[in-house]
């Protein structure tokens, strides 16, 4: 079977995270968020995750050459053999030509770039509406899950507020920072043929059915 190696792109309040977690269960394939895996690095004391700690310990930055160390590590791992799902990497055109290069030394190579796009107003909707419980974190969302009383944590009680995250001028800014940044990896991936686009506005288990029959075709196109 041809090994599937997939990029997830798409901007916060895509439901990226939810689908790279589908096709994880789906495919079985290890799902790699540049976050989670940052973590693991450290937890497993592995040289570079202790190069990472230094960093994230004096609340900086890990720079690019740590990150794609740390996720060259994984992709090149046994458990990645038969392909794999990243997420929150590459973020910028240098990483994803560092992704390319490390997949190029072990004879590989990206199968897709999976973009799921979601209109601009659709984003702010699903992230501005979210209201998180005080106390203990718990999400809910004015429209899509609302509390039985408004403003009050069904769970605990305690009162509902925004996140700073989640404030609308905060909103526009994260999709800036994420069109200025992503787009020209849009376009390195499109001149590779590499990108696929994804309708995202849809609902969780419609985006989903479409990612799976996406990539069984490019399954069978990889098998021919
Ligand atoms: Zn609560």
């Amino acid at each position: 079977m041809a090994e599937l190696n997939l990029v997830l792109l798409g901007p916060p309040g895509s439901g990226k995270g939810t689908q790279g977690e589908r096709l994880n269960e789906d495919l079985r394939l290890p799902y790699y968020a540049t976050g989670d895996i940052l973590r693991a690095a450290v937890r497993d004391e592995t040289q570079l995750g202790k190069t990472a700690k230094e960093f994230m310990d004096r609340g900086d930055l890990v720079p690019d050459d740590v990150i794609i160390g740390v996720i060259a590590e994984r992709i090149e791992g046994s458990e990645a053999a038969d392909g794999f799902i990243l997420d929150g990497f590459p973020r910028t055109l240098p990483q994803a030509e560092a992704l390319d290069d490390e997949l190029e030394k072990v004879d590989r190579g990206l199968t897709a770039a999976l973009l799921i796009e979601v209109p601009e107003e659709e984003v702010v909707r699903r992230l501005g509406g979210r209201r998180t419980c005080e106390k203990e974190g718990h999400v809910f969302h004015v429209e899509f899950n609302p509390p039985e009383e408004e403003g009050v944590c069904d769970i605990d009680g305690s009162p509902l507020v925004i996140r700073d995250d989640d404030k609308p001028e905060v909103i526009r800014h994260r999709l800036e920072t994420y069109h200025d940044k992503t787009e020209p990896l849009v376009s390195y991936y499109e001149e590779k043929g590499l990108l696929r686009q994804i309708d995202g506005a849809q609902p969780p288990d419609v985006v989903g059915e479409r990612i799976r029959a996406l990539l069984s075709t490019l399954r069978m196109e990889e098998d021919i």
